[in-house]
């Protein structure tokens, strides 16, 4: 498919009627994979403090060459080595997108919508995953989004543009809505070639964002959200890209949202970067900052595109980082759902 047809489809935003074959992740190269046909979609659920968290499934998106989307300019046979050690695909990494669903009393909070209908049918599949996790669409009461770009804000928006959480307010860094809703965006300091072709997704944003009208509030980074959340500013991936802490008692959770791509790369090599940062320098040095933070502080992590769930921690490895991803032994829930299944389920 041409590069300029995939971004037509993109910038839709909701309203595609065709998929494409391929698609751009802001930049990088998305083949979009078949729908996995299961009876259920499975959900990973936890208590932190008082409060309920589930992490379900939005799907994923492979990207496919690994560069330049990963790591661009970066000579090959560091890259290949690197995946070849890690016993990893060569050709491809896949990005799961790992929905994190908060519990509190009758609030239903989501951490990022996911892709909705823009990357096909290997994604989108929050609406599906949550009803399989026990909670209801309409239950759904507050949205609070990382930042702006479609694989996260695009299931905000069913295809014929209805709203898919219609009880929800929505949470957008101010710094978010500025950059993208002014007339021009500024990716000279990116690692994007055809910044032209970036213009359907753009508009795609921005209808997706006006779509929410009165129910989108900014962000205030000086004071705690719904009693359980704390923000943090992390510029470079977008320029209002959000750290979310989810808290409870002592207890404690970092959403890292796009701080990191892959795993097996850029914990190693910070440096290394991704193609779909807005700010190439800024996104190395807040990667590098953030790493040495959690390193130092232990702090459990979740990040919405490392592999399935995404829970984990970040320990130093000799003068960089790697990524110590929780295990579980068994699949199923660690606590029983505080819900009320079958109650009020619609999809
Ligand atoms: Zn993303």
């Amino acid at each position: 498919m041409e590069r300029r047809t995939m971004f037509k489809n993109i910038g839709m935003a909701g309203l595609a009627t065709a998929l494409p074959l391929t698609s751009s992740l802001a930049g990088g190269r998305v083949v979009h994979n078949d729908m996995l046909r299961v009876d259920k979609h499975p959900y990973h659920r936890f208590a932190l403090g008082d409060l309920e968290l589930t992490i379900v499934t939005d799907g994923k998106l492979t990207m496919q060459p690994v560069q330049p989307s990963f790591a661009p300019g970066v000579a090959a046979d560091a890259v290949q080595a690197l995946l070849r050690d890690n016993f990893r695909s060569t050709d491809k990494i896949e990005l799961g997108m790992n929905i994190l669903v908060i519990r509190k009393g009758r609030q239903v909070i989501l951490v990022d919508a996911g892709a909705g209908t823009l990357f096909g049918p290997g994604s989108g599949w929050l609406p599906q995953s949550l009803v399989d996790a026990g909670f209801a669409l309409n239950e759904v009461s507050d949205v609070v989004l990382t930042h702006a770009h479609p694989d996260h804000m695009g299931g905000l928006l069913r295809k014929d543009g209805s709203l898919v959480f219609p009880n929800a307010q929505v949470y957008l860094s101010q710094a978010e809505q500025d950059f993208w809703m002014a007339p021009l965006q500024d990716f000279s300091r990116s690692k994007y070639g055809d910044i032209k072709s970036l213009q359907p997704m753009i508009a795609g944003i921005k209808k997706n964002i006006q779509a929410q009208g009165k129910r989108l509030h900014f962000l205030d980074y000086s004071k705690s959200l719904l009693g359980c959340i704390r923000l943090h500013l992390a510029p470079g991936h977008t320029p209002g890209h959000t750290l979310v802490e989810i808290f409870s008692g002592s207890e404690k959770l970092l959403h890292i949202a796009d701080l990191v791509h892959s795993d097996v790369l850029l914990f190693p090599h910070p440096e290394w970067g991704f193609y779909g940062d807005t700010d190439f320098k800024q996104a190395v040095t807040t990667r590098r900052t953030v790493l040495a933070a959690l390193a130092a502080s232990r702090t459990k992590v979740l990040a919405y595109h490392l592999p399935w769930p995404g829970l984990g921690h970040v320990r130093t490895k000799e003068e960089a980082f790697e990524w110590v991803a929780d295990s579980f032994a068994t699949p199923y829930a660690a606590i029983p759902h505080k819900g009320e299944p079958g109650m009020k389920h619609e999809c």
